[in-house]
């Protein structure tokens, strides 16, 4: 009998209901709680968060583990035990109390953003961005193996096994590649006519075909519930109960692939299998893999004129008075328009992966090459200026748009990029394995989400997200195949 590993499911399960607590508290706070429960709340989720961190630090979970290794385990088993020894590992390498004062410097950081971001005042936010920086680069070298760089400690927090050397050739080659096929493209003098996406699309109607695209995608109801956010998000407790919002506005666009988007990051989850879920590998591989199910769904799939055939009816009938006139191949042609611009999660499917290029090198910078944050605004302008060719008049739209930073993440944007990365090598794989879009077109949209289940899904973290393509398609992840899969897509739909 496995005494020690008994023992540990114990504590785990203890781990886990807070976890599931807080998470279903984080959850409620941005659905459903009245306004002012705000900080009310956030004392109970603190309060949460503290618990299940005493119960992982636990002495006798690290006696624990240490006698599990002599055990004679199942390979789901060894894996959570990994996983455990893992979190323990990486909280014990830093100073309790400077981990401390981290915590109180990010629980009051994302509001000096907030606050510098509505003034357009980067040099309220940068002697707190440089506080971070330090902490980030401390916390890194405390953790970091003989002779690894601090940014390859925090790429491997979000993304194992892929470090600087892999990244410089995967953002190499976008940025050789993609750059001037953009300036081609914006070049060609192509215009698309995407102005009835934008009108009056009433919410209700927005709801109810967003809840029909949930469920034809595979999004199952009697496991999960749509509700509405200010940003659209997805939120797990456990594989029978996978929670996702969406939010709506008079551009209908936004709210139907948001809702797409979201359903792929669900459906990954409901197929975490009943004996990994609610278990430290109970959930999806890495943020790189997440994001490739959820840009999947939206773009190969969602943004596909083949996905569209079956479907394209039902949404004209929905909104008669704004599509009625639209053909199908308008109607794909607007929701692929490529418009270079200067927000990261406004941005379409070709140019995004250029705003997180951008985010990648200067992160480099900052951890690698002590980059002075007072240039930050400057070379943020310059690079998507040669880049996307478009320059941010303020730091409300250039280097204070997105949150990350200011909660102390660094290393975390290589992911959105990955993610459809991965998904294109998965995407041209499939194509020799299935007539892909002759089931789009066909309706049939069970084979395809059963590949992925299959193949992905199913495995939670059981392994890396880089061993998992490697054992779906035969091969090392390779960029080329998202560059291929962009050029010849927007090519064909720009005719150039
Ligand atoms: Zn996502």
């Amino acid at each position: 009998m496995n005494k020690a590993y008994e023992q540990l499911q114990t504590y785990l399960e203890r781990a886990q209901a807070f976890q599931t607590a807080r998470v279903l508290f984080e959850w409620d706070n941005e659905t459903l709680a009245p306004r002012a429960a705000g900080p009310n709340t956030s004392r109970v989720v603190g309060t949460l968060s503290g618990e299940y961190f005493s119960v992982i630090t636990d002495p006798e979970v690290k006696k624990l583990v240490k006698e599990c290794e002599k055990e004679d385990l199942t390979e789901t088993e060894k894996a959570i035990v990994r996983e455990l020894a893992e979190e323990i590992d990486k909280l014990e390498k830093v100073p309790a109390k400077e981990y401390r004062e981290f915590s109180e410097l990010t629980s009051e950081s994302a509001r000096i953003w907030a606050d510098a971001r509505k003034k357009k005042d980067f040099d309220s936010f940068a002697p707190t961005l440089k506080k971070l920086i330090e902490y980030t680069k401390k916390f890194a070298s405390y953790r970091a193996g003989e002779g690894q760089k601090l940014y390859d400690v925090l790429l491997d927090d979000y993304e194992k096994g892929f470090d600087m050397e892999t990244l410089d050739r995967f953002f190499g080659t976008l940025k050789e590649q993609l750059v001037p096929f953009l300036k081609k493209l914006t070049d060609s003098g192509v215009k698309v006519d995407d102005s009835f996406l934008t009108g009056d699309y009433s919410e209700r109607d927005q709801e109810a075909i967003g809840r029909f695209l949930a469920e034809y995608v595979g999004f199952d109801f009697d496991k999960g519930v749509m509700a509405v956010s200010a940003h659209p998000f997805t939120t797990n407790l456990h594989n029978k109960d996978v929670r996702i919002t969406t939010s709506y506005n008079n551009h209908v666009d936004d709210s139907l692939f948001s809702v797409i988007h979201e359903s792929g990051h669900a459906i990954y989850e409901m197929g975490i299998p009943d004996d990994l879920t609610q278990t430290l590998v109970g959930t999806g591989a890495s943020m790189g893999m997440h994001e490739s199910q959820s840009r999947f769904f939206e773009n190969i799939i969602g943004r596909n004129r083949a996905f569209w055939v079956p479907v394209y009816g039902r949404l004209q009938k929905q909104f008669p008075a704004q599509l009625k006139e639209v053909s199908l191949d308008q109607f794909v042609k607007a929701v692929n328009k490529v418009e270079p611009s200067l927000i990261r999660t406004q941005a379409d499917e070709l140019t995004y992966s250029l705003h997180v290029l951008i985010r990648y090198e200067i992160e480099k910078m900052l951890i690698e090459e002590d980059l002075d944050v007072e240039e930050l605004p400057r070379i943020w302008a310059d690079k998507y200026e040669e880049y996307l060719g478009v320059r941010p008049k303020d730091v409300a739209e250039g280097v204070l748009q997105d949150i990350h930073w200011s909660q102390g993440s660094f290393g975390y944007f290589p992911s959105y990029a990955l993610g459809s990365a991965f998904g294109a090598q998965l995407y041209a794989y499939m194509k020799k394995e299935m007539d892909f879009e002759g089931l789009l077109e066909k309706g049939d949209m069970g084979r395809i989400r059963e590949f992925l289940r299959e193949n992905i899904h199913r495995y939670g973290k059981l392994k890396t997200s880089r061993q998992m393509l490697k054992d779906v398609t035969g091969e090392d992840f390779d960029p080329q195949y998202y560059i291929d899969y962009l050029t010849d897509k927007y090519g064909k739909l720009y005719g150039i």
